[in-house]
């Protein structure tokens, strides 16, 4: 039998981990080592015997064999959560195409930093005693993060009062569909059978009661739990019922949390002192000895795709990761990805309804307003008739309104009424936007001016700005209903601390009848009074250059619609569009999912976007726009003629916005059936890259999709 040999790096703490090095398998061992294995290996020219992490297993020799070292032992406990977590970053480096070093510091974060950060003080304070880190600061105690310490956002009172976790706490008797989700989830546990689910229910029709159940099922076979929810839904509302059915064997990991305080609540994960662990994406990271089931809720959420290199998406690590410890998967939406839907279609997920709320409520009547009429009858204003209409009827009653503009600022752009010019960033590729009548904004890099008295192109004196964003509609909404109290809330009013908070409070205790905001105010709060919710330009985000666009608007305006009539009054809501007959507003007015996903798989088979097709692409960047664009032309070229005749190469083309910051960037996508040729590109292109000299001055990263 051939020998094996194990690549192996030393030292995860440290920086140049992309360094593998090769030792023989001895055949002792051939049944103990595997990907993740802890080993101890003699290294460097006095071979001291180190401990290592096996990251692949080959059978060809990269050197002259007799030159290969064989590998000396596997400690006790060769397998630790570390190992898996190591096995994780190796498959994330192949499948996102990063380096090593980049996956370890996204799949053991803490670790490697407060490791780095401890030696640095042994070598400048010798001999004197610091305590761990400066990080730890303000988090006495450390083991007992209570949810009143945990520092998450929490919910204004006043809240649903017919919530039932509240009344009762701990269970809930489940009704019908969610017990039949429950049973067949067990079963398939005690079976072993792992192919993930997917929990299709409507808002409030009671998934996170359905993944207690499930969590407290996979508990009493002693295995762990991991628990995803998106940032922005990561509430003390949502922890509390978490707390009330768990108590204290719950971790939550947050972003408000300091690296202390996440290297602590991972070491208690480590340690065995916790079972469940909720948080954002980096959650999925827990060093959890045994992990059993990992749940996804708000899986369409664009928060679990990672912005930074490995750009990774939760969803697929969690089925890998789930996979590797043999555990269950369960992803959870109101509005499934098309990606997600389209796997349970096809068999790969199973598919669990929910079709019903568990708490008899009205849903909201949703009306579509045509504003081309609103328009050709003599309304030019941003509220239709309609609309004006109904929130006189709510001020009236005294009930709530909120009003949904994905548009922040006074107007999206200053023009030139004279030569049309729009006044743009000098640094980048953006319209400046209009804040408080006076400054002109980049959302892009933050450049602001004051609003010029004359064109700067033309010298003109007729600027006038252009379509209209939250800070605008504030303003008309207050000239319209002079008698209503309005807040607003958006990136602009949030910035400073607690305003979040402050925002949503008053507006609960109902000290506001009006709240205007962007796509912050349609994700999970509830305010039982709101009858009445305004999608004023429904169309913004129709025309976002993503192919993903109708998807995201589909599910703004379901979600949108979904915060009128929470309670028992009932309530409307009004989708204003350019575009009544789009099949994104039809479907979303009438809440039906099935029939958008159909018409949605429809364009991206006739486009080949995912999830038809697989899609790299690839974006550089640099400061030498002559530079970029030779070195794309020569890479586009290189992939044409390599792989061209399977698969379709579109570009170069520049970036949605080509110039940032006074950097260009330009985008190469490639778009192919089978995933695996798509990471041969990328290896392909990255070869070329660290061997061309001019490459150094530019920057490259890849997203699969
Ligand atoms: P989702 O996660 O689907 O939005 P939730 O689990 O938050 O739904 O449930 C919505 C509301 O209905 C919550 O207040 C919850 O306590 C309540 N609820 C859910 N299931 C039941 C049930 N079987 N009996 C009574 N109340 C329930
Ligand atoms: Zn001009
Ligand atoms: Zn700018």
């Amino acid at each position: 039998m051939a020998d094996l040999y194990a690549s192996i790096i030393i030292d995860i703490s440290h920086e140049n981990v992309d360094r593998v090095f090769q030792y023989r398998i001895p055949e002792n061992l051939l049944g103990q080592v595997r990907i993740g294995t802890q080993v101890c290996v003699p290294f460097g020219s006095g071979n001291r015997i180190r401990k290592g992490y096996v990251v692949e297993i080959t059978d060809h020799a990269d050197y002259e064999v007799t030159k290969i070292k064989a590998i000396d032992s596997v400690p006790e406990r060769g397998v630790t959560a570390d190992s898996k977590l190591i096995e994780l970053a190796w498959w994330m480096k192949e499948r996102y195409g990063s380096t090593m070093n980049q996956a370890l510091k996204t799949v053991l974060p803490v670790k490697r930093k407060v490791k780095a950060r401890n030696k640095n003080v042994v070598q400048s304070v010798t001999g004197i005693p610091i305590a761990e880190s400066s990080d730890q600061k303000g988090s006495a105690g450390l083991e007992g993060l209570s949810p009143d310490n945990l520092g998450i956002q929490s919910e204004p009172e006043n809240q649903n009062g017919e919530d039932g976790a509240q009344k009762s706490p701990g269970r809930v008797m489940l009704n019908e569909d969610q017990q039949d989700a429950v049973d067949i989830f067990q079963a398939y546990y005690d079976e072993s059978e792992r192919k993930p689910f997917l929990l299709y229910g409507v808002t409030g029709s009671g998934k996170t009661e359905v993944y207690m159940e499930m969590i407290d099922y996979v508990l009493r076979s002693r295995r762990q739990v991991i628990v995803l929810i998106p940032e922005i839904s990561l509430t003390y509302q949502t922890v509390m019922r978490f707390y009330r059915r768990f108590g204290d064997r719950v971790c939550v990991m947050h972003s408000r949390l300091s690296e202390g305080e996440r290297f602590d609540q991972f070491e208690r994960a480590r340690r065995g002192e916790t079972d469940i662990m909720i948080g954002a994406r980096s959650a999925l990271f827990t060093p959890f000895a045994n992990l059993g089931l990992i749940v996804m809720d708000e899986e369409q959420e664009g928060a679990y795709k990672s912005e930074v290199t490995p750009r990774y998406h939760a969803r697929e690590v969690a089925e890998h990761l789930a996979r590797m410890h043999d555990a269950m998967f369960v992803m959870g939406s109101a509005t499934p990805s098309v990606e997600a839907y389209e796997k349970a279609r096809v068999g790969i997920y199973r598919l669990l309804e929910l079709p019903h709320r568990a708490v008899a409520k009205t849903l909201a009547v949703t009306e579509v307003v045509d504003l081309r009429q609103e328009m050709a009858d003599g309304n030019r204003s941003i509220f239709s008739r309609r609309l004006q209409q109904l929130i006189e009827d709510r001020l009236e009653k005294n009930e709530q309104i909120m009003l949904f503009m994905n548009r922040r600022g006074y107007s999206n752009f200053v023009s030139c009424r004279s030569c049309g010019e729009a006044v743009k960033c000098p640094h980048c590729d953006v319209s400046l936007t209009l804040h408080n009548h006076s400054r002109l904004v980049c959302h892009y890099c933050g450049y602001a001016i004051a609003m010029p008295k004359t064109c700067p192109t033309c010298g003109s004196p007729y600027l006038a700005g252009f379509g209209v964003g939250t800070q605008k509609i504030e303003e008309m909404a207050g000239r319209m209903f002079p008698k209503a109290r309005i807040l607003r809330m958006d990136l602009d009013t949030t910035s400073k601390k607690g305003g979040h908070e402050k925002i949503l409070s008053a507006f609960s205790k109902h000290q506001a009848d009006i709240l205007i905001g962007t796509q912050m105010i349609v994700k999970g709060h509830d305010f039982p009074d709101v009858t009445l919710v305004g999608i004023l330009a429904a169309d913004v985000s129709l025309y976002a250059p993503d192919y993903r666009s109708a998807e995201r608007t589909f599910q703004l305006l379901v979600q949108a619609s979904g915060r009128a009539g929470r309670a028992e009054k009932p309530g409307i809501a009004v989708i204003q569009t350019y575009m009544p007959d789009h099949y994104t507003i039809q479907t979303a007015s009438r809440q039906d999912y099935g029939e958008f996903f159909r018409q949605e798989m429809r364009f991206r088979r006739l486009m080949h976007y995912p999830p038809a097709c697989h899609m790299l692409s690839i974006q550089t960047a640099g400061k030498e726009e002559e530079l970029l664009a030779r070195i794309m032309d020569s890479i586009a070229m290189a992939v044409q003629k390599h792989f061209g005749d399977q698969t379709i190469v579109i570009g170069p083309v520049p970036a949605p916005v080509y110039k940032v910051n006074d950097i260009y960037r330009k985008i190469l996508y490639m778009k192919q059936q089978n995933y695996d040729i798509l990471i041969k590109i990328q290896k392909y292109v990255q070869m070329r890259w660290d061997e061309t000299d001019s490459c150094r001055r530019l920057t490259i990263q890849y997203d699969f999709s």
